[in-house]
């Protein structure tokens, strides 16, 4: 299902970059999230949006690439002051495993946060994407290695 755009729930804070569409294999499995943006296929060079360009080398030949859903949380902070959403609200720059950055709400508790943590992409019951504390992922992980827990 291609960005479903889910009707916002008054108060809710803002989806992180409009322009950012997600996808999710299944309605039932609000874990499994992806976005999408660009990859350059003459240079490798991967963007998140849909680029019509590439930024590295200029060239139009681009292909859709999907980025997610393990990242790590570069940095955060609380917004306590916002002129359109419900605050208090966590915002934090992750590094997505597929080499780009993006601005994201996180969805967890502030003092559970630390940098450099590992963060998945989600749907939280706004309906709208964001990234918290890595869990699921962990776990597959950690099976697809043949770790014991
Ligand atoms: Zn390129």
């Amino acid at each position: 299902m291609a960005n479903p755009t889910p009707a916002r729930t008054p108060g809710a804070p803002p989806t992180p970059y409009n322009d950012l569409e997600w996808v999710t294999n299944s309605v039932t499995d609000v874990d499994d999230v992806y976005l999408l943006g660009s990859r350059c296929t003459a240079c490798d060079n991967r963007m998140p949006g849909r680029r019509y360009a590439c930024s590295n080398c200029m060239r139009t030949d681009l292909s859709t690439h999907r980025f997610g859903p393990a990242g790590i949380l570069y940095s955060y902070t609380k917004v306590h002051v916002s002129p359109s959403s419900q605050e208090p609200y966590i915002l934090g720059y992750v590094d997505l495993d597929e080499g780009v950055r993006v601005l994201a709400i996180v969805d967890g508790e502030f003092d559970d946060l630390h940098c450099d943590q590992p963060v998945e992409l989600a749907l939280v019951p706004s309906g709208d994407w964001a990234v918290r504390p890595r869990t699921r992922l962990a776990a597959m992980s950690a099976n697809h290695h043949g770790v014991e827990k």
